[in-house]
């Protein structure tokens, strides 16, 4: 049985605590601290036992080099405000200096270590790079949902260094509230995709069709759905070597029953740095100087009546590029859509940092019926792959 929080001892402990800061910035300034307030319970838990914590994390991709732009220190800002008190920072997590601030922390101080990925050893599940992170506690709690598909040093090579190792109150909430939702889904289930990450999304998407009746696909994914179904989508994001796997999955649907709905038109422009040019264009007829950046409103109608007529839906990814006020309609229009929905009775799960993050903005997080900290480890349990981090933890 995996163990959480109230399994343990914390009192006079330093608890090494896994979590997920991999936040939205905005320069140097955290534009989202949607991931920091969700780790809170688990912090707050362990001060008010009496325990020290130290806490790791990551932040982007820095490829194991140290990169300004993706240090920590915004987000340690951030946490100070939030929990109304100091905290420390060490700018490399297995310095000397590092270890020995953590060893002589006092009950109640919180120490925040670097950018775990300032090390390419985190992401190659390195032993040495693992037994040093083990140093900073004695009871090691992985609270970074966001992560539990990745099979890395400070999630999975970390934990056999820990005689007591468990799970934080957020990891639990999303276990169970993932587990219990998709264990028998009332139908029909709807599952919505969109964003960027096409290779990583459409390998999950292939499972879902055993369990979906609908897939809506929408953001960048859709491109290389509608380039496989020979139409021509001018300059918009499409991977290559993902149009026959799309293909394939669209078979598949279609042996299965499932339907798989694809925009019928866009909101496209020339580029990205020249949003203002922007127009929608039905799907047959993007020029060849447009990408699509948004779905359109036909298609944000035909989608959102398709969402009215599920009782289970699975949200992850925005419908078009939202960081841009001219592309924002579909995610916007659709989250609006979704809280209805919920209202109305349906379940809706949000997963996706980006998703997420957009919620917040629209003020409708607490609208949906559960917002998922982690987009890829959400699809993975959901589709029901075993998530690495659990799995370490005895599970
Ligand atoms: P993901 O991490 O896969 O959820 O992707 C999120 C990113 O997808 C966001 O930064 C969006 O700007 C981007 N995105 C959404 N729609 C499109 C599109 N049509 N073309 C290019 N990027 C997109």
């Amino acid at each position: 049985m995996i163990k959480t929080l109230r399994a343990f001892d914390l009192q006079g402990k330093n608890i090494l605590i896994r979590a997920d800061f991999n936040v939205p910035m905005k320069g140097s300034i955290v534009s989202n601290n949607f991931r920091i307030k969700a780790s809170l319970p688990t912090i707050m838990t362990c001060i008010e036992a009496g325990a020290a914590v130290v806490i790791i994390s990551h932040m982007g991709r820095p490829n194991g080099k140290v990169d300004e732009s993706l240090s920590l220190v915004p987000v340690g800002e951030e946490l100070a405000g939030l929990l109304e008190m100091p905290i420390k920072f060490s700018d490399n997590c297995i310095s000397r200096d590092a270890i020995d601030t953590s060893i002589s922390l006092k009950s109640g101080e919180i120490h925040l270590l670097e950018n775990l990925r300032f090390h390419k050893e985190e992401e190659l599940n390195d032993q040495e790079f693992s037994s040093k992170l083990a140093r900073h506690g004695q009871i090691y709690i992985n609270d970074a949902f966001g992560t539990s598909h990745r099979h890395h040093s400070s999630n999975v090579g970390v934990v056999p260094f820990f005689k007591n190792a468990g799970i934080g109150w957020l990891m639990d909430k999303e276990l169970k509230y993932l587990d219990n939702s998709m264990s028998k889904p009332k139908t029909p289930l709807t599952i919505v995709i969109g964003g960027a990450k096409i290779d990583t999304k459409l390998k999950i998407l292939e499972k879902f069709i055993d369990k979906a009746d609908n897939i809506i696909i929408g953001g960048g994914m859709a491109f290389t759905f509608l380039r496989a179904k020979g139409k021509k989508v001018g300059g918009s994001l499409v991977d290559d070597s993902m149009i026959e796997f799309a293909k394939k999955i669209m078979n598949k649907a279609l042996i299965k029953g499932v339907k798989i709905i694809l925009p019928i038109d866009a909101n496209c422009a020339n580029s990205l740095e020249n949003p203002s040019t922007n127009g929608i264009f039905s799907i047959e007829k993007i020029p060849d100087n447009m990408m699509g950046l948004d779905i359109g409103l036909e298609t944000l109608e035909k989608y959102n009546s398709v969402l009215s007529q599920s009782q289970t839906v699975l949200w992850n990814g925005p419908m078009g590029v939202f960081e841009k006020k001219e592309f924002e309609t579909g995610t916007r229009v659709m989250a609006k859509h979704l809280a209805e929905c919920v209202s109305n009775g349906v379940k809706v799960i949000v997963g996706g940092g980006d998703t997420a993050a957009a919620l917040e903005d629209y003020g409708l997080t607490k609208e949906m019926t559960h917002v998922s900290t982690g987009g890829g480890a959400s699809l993975e349990l959901l589709s029901g792959n075993a998530l690495p981090a659990i799995t370490a933890l005895g599970v």
